[in-house]
C-alpha cells in the first residue's frame, strides 16, 4: 500500500482503457513522467497509436449505436453518475497523490479539485433527469410542435496538463448526461487520473465502450482525433495555436467544436475597493496553480491614486505565499510543469524588463526546493501594448497597468485578443455592474476571483474559445436540437 505522504518507491505503470477494460501495452512505446515538484520519475503511460485511436472510435460508435447508454433514461444515467461521484470520493487520497506527482500542484489544491470534481458528477446527474425540450401548443388547431434534444454521438475529448482531473469533470459527466459516448486523449505528461477515472466509471456501472481513454502524443493521437471523420464533436482545452489547428481540421467532417483556449485576464482594482481583500484575491488569482491557469488574473489594472499603496499590500501578501514540498499539505505554491515552460516564463520576465517594465518582486526561480518553481513576480510600469501585457505567460507573473477613469479601465481590459475571465474589485455597486456589463469575458467575478462550481457555465469570448461547459448549458452543448411539426386531422390536399 502506497504511503501518500512519501514519494513512490517504484514508478507506477499504466496500460490504456478501451471498451470497459485495460488493454496491455504490448510493443507500444511509453512516456515517463518526472514529478515537477521533485524531479524523480513517478509514472509511465502508453504511447498509443493512430490505429488504437481508430479502434477506440469504432468502439465508441458501436456503443452509441447499441443504445446501452444513448437512449437509456435520465434516471439510469443519473444513477451511474452519482455512483461515480462516490467512487471519486472513495479514491480521493490516491487520485490527489498521483495528480500532485504528475502535475506539480500543491496537494491541498489537488484535494480541493478532486472534491469539486465529484460535485460535477452529482450536479450533472440532476441535469440528466431534468433535461427536456419545448412544446408548442399555439400553432392552431391542426398543428402541434415539439423541440427535442438528443445526444449528438461520439465525442473526442482533448485535455491539457494544467487541470487534468477537474477539466475532465467539467466535461465528462455533462457529455454522459446528454447520452454521448467518448474517446479521451489526456495530455501525455498527465494521463494517470484520466485512466483512473475510466476505471471508476466502469465500476460505477457505465456500459463498456461509453468512455475510452487513448493516451499518447498530441502530434500523433491528438492530430488524428481532430481529423477523424467518425467523431461528431471535438471538445478541446489548451493553447490557441492547437485550437486553431482543431478548427481547421474540423472541416474534415464539419464536426461540432467546443474550444476552451487561453486568457490574459484583467484584475480591475478601483480605488474604493477594500484594498486588503483585493490584494489577497489578486495574490490568489496569480499564484493558484502557479499561474498555469487559463483564468489566472495576469493583468492587474489598478486605479492610479492607490497604485503605490496597492503594490505595497500585494508584495507583502506575495512574500508570505507558502512554498515547499508539494506533498506537504501546508504548501500553497505549486511547481512549473516542465523545464522548457520554466525557461519560457523567466524569458517573459526578461522581455518585460527589456520593454521598460520594473521588477517589483520575484522574477527568479526558487532554488530552495527540488523540482522547478518560479517566485510570484510583479512587474510594474507596464503599458498594455507590451508583450507581457498581451501574451499569456502561464506562470506566476503579473503585469501592473495604471488607469484614471472607468472608461480607461474597461478599455484596457478589453484591448486583448482573449476574453476568458475578468475580476472587478470595488465597493461601489454601480461601478461593479457597469464594469461587469461592459467587460468582454465569459466569466466575471466581483470582489472575488476564480470562484466556480457546476451550476454556472464556463467558456470564453473572442479568441478564448467557442461554446460553454458546465451548468445546464454544459449538457445542452452535447445535444442536437430537433424540431417536430405534427399535423392533426384530415389533410387539406395540395393536389385536389
Ligand atoms: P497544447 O499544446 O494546446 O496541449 C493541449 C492538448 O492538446 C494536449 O492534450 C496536447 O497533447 C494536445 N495536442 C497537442 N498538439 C496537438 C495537435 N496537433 N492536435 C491535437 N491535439 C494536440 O497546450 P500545452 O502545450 O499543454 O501548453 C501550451 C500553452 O497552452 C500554455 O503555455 C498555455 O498558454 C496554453 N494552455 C491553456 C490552457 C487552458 O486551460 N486554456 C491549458 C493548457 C495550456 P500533448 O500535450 O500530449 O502533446
Ligand atoms: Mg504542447
Amino acid at each position: 500500500m502506497q504511503d501518500f505522504t512519501k514519494l513512490p518507491s517504484t514508478v507506477r505503470e499504466f496500460d490504456f482503457f478501451v471498451d470497459g477494460k485495460w488493454i496491455d501495452r504490448g510493443s507500444r512505446g511509453q512516456s515517463e513522467r518526472l514529478s515537477p515538484g521533485h524531479d524523480v520519475p513517478v509514472t509511465r503511460t502508453v504511447r498509443c497509436t493512430k490505429e488504437d485511436l481508430d479502434h477506440a472510435v469504432a468502439v465508441a460508435r458501436r456503443a452509441f449505436n447499441a443504445k446501452t447508454w444513448s437512449t437509456v433514461s435520465g434516471a439510469e444515467r443519473a444513477a451511474v453518475l452519482l455512483r461515480a461521484a462516490t467512487g471519486i470520493r472513495d479514491k480521493l487520497d490516491e487520485l490527489a497523490y498521483w495528480e500532485t506527482l504528475e502535475t506539480g500542484k500543491a496537494i491541498s489544491q489537488c484535494r480541493g479539485e478532486i472534491e469539486a470534481a465529484a460535485g460535477h458528477y452529482e450536479y450533472a446527474a440532476g441535469v440528466a433527469r431534468t433535461l427536456s425540450g419545448e412544446a408548442f401548443n399555439n400553432l392552431g388547431d391542426k398543428m402541434f410542435g415539439l423541440v427535442t434534444r438528443q445526444p449528438i454521438g461520439v465525442i473526442g475529448l482533448i485535455t491539457p496538463w494544467n487541470f487534468p482531473f477537474i477539466i475532465l469533470a467539467e466535461r465528462i459527466p455533462y457529455m454522459l448526461a446528454a447520452g454521448c459516448t467518448i474517446v479521451a486523449k489526456p495530455a501525455e505528461v498527465t494521463s494517470a487520473s484520466t485512466l483512473m477515472m475510466a476505471e471508476i466509471l466502469t465500476e460505477s456501472g457505465l456500459p463498456d465502450g461509453v468512455f475510452n481513454v487513448v493516451p499518447g502524443s498530441g502530434s500523433e493521437v491528438g492530430q488524428a482525433m481532430i481529423e477523424h471523420v467518425d467523431i461528431d464533436v471535438l471538445s478541446f482545452t489548451g493553447s490557441i495555436d492547437v485550437g486553431r489547428r482543431v478548427l481547421l481540421a474540423s472541416a474534415s467532417n464539419f464536426k461540432k467544436l467546443s474550444l476552451e483556449l487561453g486568457g490574459k485576464n484583467p484584475q480591475i482594482v478601483y480605488a474604493d475597493a477594500n484594498l486588503e481583500d483585493a490584494a489577497d484575491g489578486v495574490a490568489f488569482g496569480l499564484c493558484f496553480n502557479a499561474g498555469q491557469c487559463c483564468v489566472s488574473g495576469s493583468r492587474l489594472i489598478v486605479e492610479k491614486t492607490v497604485a503605490r499603496e496597492f503594490e505595497k499590500l500585494l508584495i507583502e501578501k506575495l512574500s508570505r505565499v507558502r512554498t515547499g514540498d508539494v506533498l506537504d499539505p501546508e504548501t500553497q505554491l505549486g511547481a512549473i510543469v516542465t523545464d522548457e515552460h520554466q525557461a519560457k516564463i523567466l524569458g517573459y520576465v526578461q522581455t518585460g524588463l527589456n520593454e521598460g517594465a520594473v521588477l517589483s518582486c520575484g522574477g527568479k526561480s526558487l532554488e530552495a526546493h527540488a523540482g522547478r518553481f518560479v517566485e510570484p513576480t510583479l512587474l510594474t510600469n507596464v503599458r498594455n501594448d507590451m508583450v507581457v501585457a498581451r501574451e499569456e505567460i502561464f506562470g506566476p507573473v503579473l503585469a501592473m497597468i495604471e488607469f484614471e477613469t472607468i472608461d480607461e479601465a474597461i478599455g484596457i481590459a478589453n484591448d486583448n485578443i482573449f476574453g476568458l475571465s475578468a475580476s472587478i474589485w470595488t465597493s461601489d455597486i454601480d461601478k461593479a455592474v457597469e464594469t461587469m456589463r461592459r467587460v468582454q469575458a465569459g466569466r466575471t467575478w466581483v470582489n472575488t476571483t476564480i470562484s466556480g462550481g457546476p451550476e454556472l457555465p464556463i467558456g470564453g469570448f473572442k479568441q478564448s474559445g467557442n461554446g460553454r461547459e458546465t451548468g445546464v448549458y454544459g449538457v445542452e452543448e452535447y445535444t442536437e436540437v430537433k424540431s417536430i411539426h405534427i399535423e392533426l386531422g384530415k389533410r387539406n390536399h395540395w393536389v385536389s
